[in-house]
């Protein structure tokens, strides 16, 4: 957590913004936590992997989970609005309800349960981490009851994986066109994920204005608007619904930021995305569904910890059988 971002919060406040701290709970301890309230922050949001410690940890690749509960319970003692977010794959989708009972325990006003969009490390774990359809579904089912049990004291959001849909979400609203993420070097980014795709430059700045780069700078300008669509989304009446998807997603599925995400039926390239899920469910040994069990069917690659090697998920205990290639 940087050391300025009390600073940070209170100009935010001056300023008449909404200030939300998205946070993993690590470095949100309880000194910081008041510098925050003091500078006026308003809410907070902490990601959990799952309701229980060792299968929490192990996806997290760290002993975070303890700590996540304890901040969470601060966040909530200190006056804060609370929100948990839980990004659900193969491994914890399984664990929905607890993560539910878990997220009332905590007296959180909002819980997102947000599947696995493929993009950054996501998309190189693919093949461990997609659920399978029937999962979805049956997570599906439990989250709508959910959101039927809690109005009015949790709001629930479910967000289906873009994988296993036939259209694809407005990513980021439209490109340029409502949101922008300074990273810690300072370079103006129109999505988190924008720089996966190669032929783009950031502006920092640095060197210029917000209002420059937003304005004028050519990573801001490549995919605003639909000029740059091509067809079938140039002609599409949903083009300013969806503005043709996500633009990293369709870098990495198809090498070209520019084409109509594969994660629209229309688009060209949709079939070679089925193949990619076919093959995935092909391959793939579902945990067993909606048990505490926890079978690893593949090897999760985390990032390089500078600090020290990261907790690996345990290997299959299962028979042989289990011990399935990554396909493609
Ligand atoms: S063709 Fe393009 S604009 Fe139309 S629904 Fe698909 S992604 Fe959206």
């Amino acid at each position: 957590m940087r050391k300025d971002l009390p600073e940070l919060v209170a100009y935010a406040h001056e300023l008449e913004m909404y200030t939300n701290l998205i946070t993993s709970a690590i470095g949100f301890t309880r000194s910081r936590a008041l510098e925050l309230k003091e500078a006026g922050l308003d809410s907070v949001q902490i990601s959990f992997q799952a309701d229980e410690a060792q299968l929490a940890d192990a996806i997290a690749g760290t002993k975070a989970h303890s700590r996540k509960l304890e901040a969470a319970r601060m966040t909530r003692e200190l006056g804060f609005p609370l929100t948990i977010n839980v990004v659900l794959h193969r491994e914890n989708i399984g664990h929905l309800s607890r993560m539910i009972a878990l997220s009332e325990e905590l007296d959180a006003q909002r819980l997102e349960l947000a599947n696995t969009q493929f993009l950054g490390w996501a998309f190189k774990n693919k093949e461990a981490l997609l659920p399978t359809r029937s999962q979805v579904k049956e997570a599906h089912a439990i989250a709508e009851a959910a959101q039927v049990r809690l109005r009015g004291k949790m709001e629930v959001l479910y967000i289906l994986p873009d994988y296993l849909g036939d259209r694809p979400k407005p990513c980021m609203n439209g490109w340029g066109r409502r949101f922008l993420t300074v990273n810690p070097m300072g370079e103006v980014l129109p999505c988190q994920t924008a720089g996966v795709i190669p032929s783009l430059l950031f502006d920092s700045v640095r060197q210029h204005s917000l209002q420059w780069i937003w304005h004028e700078s050519p990573a801001f300008n490549r995919f605003r608007g639909t000029e740059w669509m091509p067809e079938p989304c140039q002609s599409c009446p949903q083009r300013e619904i969806d503005f043709g998807g996500c633009r990293c997603q369709s870098f990495l599925l198809t090498g070209d930021a520019a084409n109509t995400d594969p994660a629209c039926s229309l688009s060209p390239y949709r079939n070679q995305l089925t193949a990619l899920v076919e093959n995935i469910e092909q391959h793939s040994i579902t945990p067993p569904a909606f048990t505490a069990t926890t079978t690893h069917t593949r090897p999760i690659h985390f990032r390089t910890n500078p600090k020290g090697l990261p907790v690996r998920l345990a290997q299959p205990t299962a028979p042989s059988r289990d011990r399935i290639s990554t396909g493609g």
